[in-house]
């Protein structure tokens, strides 16, 4: 079962959603993790303030279920679709999305077990389900983060090309950057911060999707983690979860500072008594 939790105050929305690919066990992790303690903890009451939260653990159910079988399907990364007479089973829901659907980064193989695309645009109820939310959300979306595990990494748009870059990115690597100096400040490492096609050229993932034709204008793809691949060790999350948390304050901040008419008129009112 996917589980949604919804913060419904203020005007603005931040989204993440994590583990569309099955086997990045630490994206459901890092999410819970937000939801506790967005929850939980009333110094969290600034984040919440004028800022709307969805947070999507598992995107991807069928597959994360299908891994915790048994330790040979531990590395199941699709969905668990059944889509051909071969017998073969799953798409790469992180391809799937229909923004330069399959331009470069993909498989057309469906029995590839990495990154087939899917026989068309949004062919999986998971990137429907996002799509769909997104796109009732598209005025308010303001920012977007697909949690993965790979590595240690901060990467945006545009993910289906290396060749150039959306004319904003400038914003969107800034806000990157001071996200990673936030979580190295609580002791993290830092995150490698570029455009997602310049790391490695892939379309069809979400956040080509959210920022390309939804319009949300801060859009990533956080891969959580160095060293460990896709197996996390459950020892270290209580001491990176919360290095990652103050991440997310850092995003929030951003967010709240640039969008929120609350937090715009509030300064309006600050500048004018300096002037009493
Ligand atoms: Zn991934």
């Amino acid at each position: 079962m996917a589980a949604w939790i919804i913060f419904t105050i203020g005007l603005l929305s931040i989204w993440q959603v994590g583990c569309i690919h099955a086997r990045e066990w630490v994206a459901p992790a890092m999410a819970l993790y937000l939801i506790h303690r967005l929850a939980n903890d009333p110094d969290a009451r600034q984040e919440l303030d004028g800022v709307d939260w969805y947070i999507l653990p598992v995107v991807n159910p069928d597959g994360y279920e299908y891994t915790r079988t048994s330790r040979s399907n531990r590395l199941w990364r699709k969905t668990r679709s059944k889509n051909n007479l071969l017998g073969c089973f799953g798409v790469d829901g992180n391809r799937n999305y229909g923004f330069k659907w399959a331009v470069s980064g993909v498989s057309s193989n469906p029995c590839d077990t990495e990154t087939y695309a899917g026989p068309k645009p949004f062919s999986e109820v998971e990137t429907v389900m996002v799509r769909n939310i997104m796109m009732e959300n598209s005025k308010r979306l303001k920012l977007y983060v697909s949690l993965h595990s790979y590595g240690q990494y901060l990467v945006y748009p545009w993910g289906y090309t290396g060749d150039y870059l959306p004319k904003e990115w400038k914003k969107l690597d800034s806000l990157a950057r001071e996200v990673s100096d936030a979580v190295q400040r609580a002791g993290g490492k830092p995150f490698k911060v570029l455009s997602a096609g310049k790391w490695y050229p892939a379309a069809g993932g979400s956040d080509d999707f959210a920022f390309g034709v939804v319009g949300v204008p801060y859009s990533y793809t956080m891969e959580l983690t160095d060293g460990y691949e896709f197996i996390y060790p459950e020892r270290l999350l209580r001491v990176v979860l919360p290095q990652f948390y103050e991440g997310f304050k850092a995003f929030a901040g951003q967010i709240r500072k640039e969008f929120s008419p609350k937090f715009t008129e509030q300064r309006y009112r600050m500048n004018e008594c300096e002037n009493c």
